[in-house]
């Protein structure tokens, strides 16, 4: 019964300190033109971050830091104890311009959830660790979740050798060591699967599921599989004026009617979300028809059997207007990672913990890639969701209210002790 799986007077997060800190914390990077936040990985507001947090977690949290070889950012609680460490956290990067709460409030929970234990003296089985992960963000590196990706093992110290700013040219082996990890030793940052009881992290929605609802928070069922392909329509350049429409390969119209069509799957596949986000048109010339288009195609869902069902029409749609407008496209598979669902004990943890703070029990998936997908290759994952106001995020416009944060530390805290008591 729940009643017996928590403390019986009920434990609250301190509100006060927890948004002194994200205050203290969004004044980091902060874009005082637009509101935004700038922490792209390796940038001032990245290495300010870190300063800040470690400031924190080792002067008034006195955790014990521990920085890995690719930068992750660690801090330990009760590290004596025998069994698995449960860990948690987030990341403190930011897209340009981003917003305050993306990542951040991941961190800021977790580290409340720490202080709060503390100063309660719960007598936790498991010793504690909290994680601020590098570059989980897309960035100029063109790698996102990277610090998790290398605990996983998806990448290595090859991979990590091989990119560079596309931007500045710096090597990204470079910007790791500037932060405070060990290029050179990026191998031995990776995990073993046994070495963790759980992994628990805390996001901002960044959709409008719990917005339209009027809700404060969900348990992440599933994290999206992301699949993408770079698709290349040939058609001819020729002369802007003198080519008769029946004599026109145009590349570009093709790819215009691909654009409509791939939109129209979503009306076909309702639990998937597919996008065409990026178009090169060669030679790119006012007085040209266009003879080459590049375009990249990002498909989203947690079913396997949406995306084979949308597979099967991409084909389809490939095919007639390959054959309408005499042109001919080329697909490329970029990426096909495959969804990945959250652990069930997380889950249900995060169910009583709703009940326990008297919220709804919402379950939901994520459509957006986060870190808990690489930690759950290793350890039993969850994550909980809290309202994004109006779905906004990526952006300054991006908030979550002062209420839905509270209630979302606490069911997090809550989650933590149920978790405590009953794994291993
Ligand atoms: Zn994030």
């Amino acid at each position: 019964m729940l009643i017996e799986k928590l403390p019986k007077t009920k434990i609250l997060i301190n509100k006060k300190r927890l948004m002194k800190h994200f205050a203290e914390l969004s004044q980091i990077g902060l874009n005082h033109t637009t509101g935004g936040i700038d922490r792209q990985l390796g940038s001032i507001g990245d290495k300010n971050a870190r300063i800040w947090l470690k400031r924190i977690w080792k002067n008034e949290m006195h955790l014990n830091i521990y920085i890995d070889p690719i930068a992750n950012l660690w801090g330990s609680y009760s590290r004596h104890l025998e069994n698995k460490p449960i860990v948690f956290g987030s990341h403190h990067d930011s897209v340009a311009d981003g917003g305050k709460y993306d990542g951040a409030m991941g961190v800021i929970i977790a580290m409340e959830v720490i202080q709060t234990i503390k100063e309660n003296h719960i007598i936790m089985r498991h010793p504690l660790e909290i994680v601020s992960f590098t570059g989980e963000e897309p960035n100029s590196y063109l790698v996102s979740t990277l610090g998790s990706k290398v605990l996983c093992g998806r990448l290595n110290k090859d991979d990590i050798f091989k990119l560079s700013d596309k931007n500045t040219g710096q090597l990204l082996s470079k910007t790791i060591d500037l932060l405070g990890g060990n290029s050179q030793k990026i191998d031995s940052a990776r995990l073993d699967k046994k070495l963790m009881t759980a992994f628990l992290e805390f996001h901002i929605e960044q959709g409008r599921c719990l917005f339209n609802q009027q809700q404060s928070v969900a348990a992440v069922t599933c994290i999206t599989g992301i699949y993408r392909e770079i698709i290349t329509v040939i058609g001819e350049a020729n002369h802007a004026g003198t080519t008769h429409l029946e004599n026109r390969k145009d590349a570009l119209c093709a790819a215009a009617q691909l654009c409509l069509d791939i939109e129209n799957i979503m009306n076909e596949c309702s639990h998937l979300a597919i996008t065409v986000g990026k178009l090169k048109v060669k030679p790119g010339a006012a007085s040209v028809i266009p003879g080459r288009v590049i375009l990249t195609i990002d498909m989203r869902t947690v079913y396997p059997a949406e995306k084979e069902k949308a597979l099967v029409l991409l084909q389809k749609i490939v095919t007639k207007i390959s054959q309408v407008r005499g042109v001919r496209i080329e697909r490329k598979i970029n990426l096909d990672q495959l969804e990945m669902p959250m652990d069930s004990n997380v889950i249900n943890a995060m169910a009583d913990a709703f009940v326990k703070n008297e919220q709804p029990v919402i379950k939901m998936v994520s459509m957006a890639g986060h870190d808990a997908a690489n930690m759950a290759r290793l350890t039993k994952a969850g994550m909980l969701f809290a309202q994004s106001v109006d779905g906004y995020s990526h952006c300054p416009r991006e908030y979550t209210a002062p209420k839905d944060i509270v209630i979302a530390a606490q069911v997090y805290l809550d989650t933590l002790l149920i978790l405590d008591k009953e794994l291993e």
